[in-house]
């Protein structure tokens, strides 16, 4: 049975001195509100001119839902930043398992980058609506099963809420 390192911060994600950090991005590439307005202000141009690239690349048509692309860290002292488009909470249908893949697909981006160590934040809950509590259960629970051979990872959670709801889940 894997039994990854997962830990709890209560922070700012683009403070977190991690090889990698999980941006809850759009489809889009080119940037949002929440985390992924922060980690572009604070990483700089070259997080968004490697955002341009992918999409003239592989991503076209965006990054669909589910899935997972990095970029540089820019500016950030992480090294990377891993792109994730979470789904957006339906309550007449249960995305859940959109919301593992962003987990999921991070966790490979991650080992194909050779990052020891990863900071996510709650994906899906701000903007998007996930409730929070359910949210923590799918991330905190994906992570388990699928974060083998970790040195670290860890959440980092904007507010007390946020934070007390994933520590209930670990
Ligand atoms: P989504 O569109 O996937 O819902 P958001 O960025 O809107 O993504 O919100 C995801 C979560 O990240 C929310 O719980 C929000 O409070 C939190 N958040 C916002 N800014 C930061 C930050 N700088 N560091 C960590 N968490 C943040």
């Amino acid at each position: 049975m894997p039994n990854p390192n997962i830990t709890l911060v209560q922070g700012d994600i683009t403070e977190q001195d991690v090889d990698a950090v999980v941006n809850a991005a759009n489809s889009s590439l080119l940037g949002g509100g929440g985390v992924d307005g922060a980690i572009h202000r604070k990483g700089g141009s070259e997080i968004l001119a490697e955002c341009r690239s992918l999409r003239a690349s592989r991503y076209g048509g965006g990054l669909p839902v589910g899935h997972a692309a990095p970029t540089t860290g820019g500016k950030l002292l992480a090294r990377w930043v891993i792109h994730t488009v979470g789904p957006v909470w339906q309550p007449d249908e249960d995305r859940s398992a959109l919301l593992a893949s962003c987990h999921r697909e991070s966790l490979r981006v991650a080992r194909e980058l050779g990052a020891r160590t990863v900071a996510f934040p709650a994906i899906s809950t701000g903007v998007f609506r996930w409730p929070v509590e359910d949210a923590a259960r799918i991330a905190v629970g994906t992570l388990r099963e699928e974060g083998e051979g970790f040195e670290e990872l860890r959440f980092v959670l904007f507010d007390k809420r946020a934070y007390d709801a994933f520590a209930a889940a670990l």
